[in-house]
């Protein structure tokens, strides 16, 4: 074993117990049988709204759902009843698109010289606390750009040995040479000793999706062009070549995993699209064809418009350059015409936001937007449950209300689909059957 080995060994081992010494809030053991009594419940696969209904909950799952008086008549007096009737009750929430491992308002250039993987693997246990407390149940991670912290973090919540959302993992995002998933700005006579996910032909792009699956990841993660300003005009600055595109989807899908790609350009939309990409992010220049190509292909959508909205709000707000902020502006503009476009057409918008361009835990904000945008309310609930599931190929385990699924269970105060809003203040959570906040008052019921 030489040197550098030894140091990435120490390197992971001090992730690891960096993980088990932070496991400040180990769970409680969920009761055997609890009710949730509901004033209204969402069902959002038929999209309607369920009065006086109850949630019977057996261990991690949910038994049964039905009328409040047939289920309360099933139950013994060992049951726990929670009454959530003034409130209304729905899926946990899922963000299909959340890097937990790089936390938000962060030096990148400070940070790369006084800062080591430990630290943001403790930071990341932070951010994961953060947005499961925020109703989000469930996440998708496209990971960060050299280490494996959130399949620590996802293997550390599975282990209940800290609190956070269910997650599936993309390991470390890849990227061409200079592309988006490289460093940047500085000397290349300074080199790091780190992983990195930084790819250039078809043998190192199969190599470094192996390298990530080999180490535990669920899907596959790449940088196919850089940021939205960078892409403008809607010209083809693609930082792979088609036939790499071609090669990382193909050899993610013989280890039988699927490939999430960051694109904005509509003419590195359309290569992705036909090489099979599962999932495009951000897609800020979709055009009309792109929304053709992916209705036809099935091709999920994540505009993940919020966190442009944040950046200009902060540059006003700091003062940055007019120049500048117009063009954000512009960009905005164009955003939104494109995601109405997207909507009306019907291909398949999922929620994602890009949590760390803004704090983890604002996860929600994005939904007023999405609804300001043209999304009707409960299309927009939708596409954070129900349609989030089936991206992540959890169609059976969560999204949705029904016996047989994982009891992950919010509630607020007011129905979201009168006001999108609410789900900004989510008073209940439960995940996997364990309650991980109520600020609902309890109402004791008496059988
Ligand atoms: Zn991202």
């Amino acid at each position: 074993m030489n040197w550098n080995h030894m140091k990435q060994m120490k390197i992971k081992l001090g992730i690891v117990l960096s993980m088990l010494l932070f496991a400040s809030q180990i769970q409680a053991s969920p009761a055997d049988t609890v009710v949730i009594i509901a004033g209204k419940l969402i069902d959002v696969k038929n999209a309607t709204i369920l009065s006086n209904h109850a949630i019977l909950i057996v261990g991690e799952y949910i038994n049964k759902i039905g009328p409040k008086d047939v289920i309360l008549s099933q139950i013994n007096e060992n049951s726990k009843i929670i009454n959530l009737e003034s409130a209304t009750v729905l899926p946990g929430l899922i963000d299909c698109h959340v890097h937990l491992g790089i936390t938000y308002g962060n030096n990148y250039f400070r940070d790369l010289v006084t800062k080591t993987s430990i630290d943001n693997a403790i930071e990341a246990t932070v951010n994961a606390r953060k947005t499961l407390e925020a109703g989000f149940t469930s996440v998708r991670d496209l990971g960060t750009s050299k280490d494996f912290i959130d399949i620590g973090l996802r293997n550390a919540i599975n282990s209940g040995i800290i609190p956070g959302p269910r997650i599936q993992s993309a390991g470390i995002y890849i990227g061409s040479t200079g592309g988006h998933a490289d460093m940047i700005g500085i000397s290349p006579y300074i080199i790091f000793d780190q992983f990195s996910g930084v790819a250039d032909g078809n043998d190192e792009i199969r190599k470094m999706i192996r390298f990530n699956v080999k180490n535990g990841a669920d899907l596959i993660k790449i940088m196919l062009d850089g940021t939205i300003v960078e892409s403008e005009p809607v010209s083809d600055k693609s930082q792979y070549s088609q036939e790499e595109i071609n090669v990382c989807a193909e050899e993610a899908k013989r280890w039988g995993k699927k490939v999430s790609a960051h694109v904005h350009g509509a003419g590195i939309i359309k290569k992705a699209i036909n090489a099979g990409i599962y999932s495009i992010e951000h897609a800020s220049y979709m055009d009309d064809e792109c929304i053709r190509l992916a209705k036809q292909k099935g091709t999920f959508i994540i505009p993940t418009p919020y966190w442009i909205k944040y950046t200009i709000d902060q540059m006003i707000q700091r003062g940055a350059p007019t120049s500048i902020i117009e063009k954000y502006q512009s960009l905005f503009k164009l955003q939104e015409s494109n995601f109405k476009k997207i909507v009306q057409s019907g291909v398949k918008i999922v929620y994602g936001t890009d949590a760390t361009i803004f704090p983890h835990g604002w996860n929600a904000k994005q939904f007023p937007l999405m609804v300001e945008w043209g999304m009707n309310p409960m299309k927009a609930l939708q596409s954070a449950t129900i349609d989030a599931s089936e991206l992540l190929g959890w169609s059976d385990k969560v999204g949705v209300l029904e016996s047989g699924y994982y009891a992950d269970i919010i509630a607020v105060e007011e129905n979201p689909v009168d006001n999108i809003g609410a789900l900004e203040q989510v008073d209940f959570i439960m995940k996997g059957g364990r309650i991980v906040k109520n600020n609902f008052d309890q109402i004791p019921t008496v059988k």
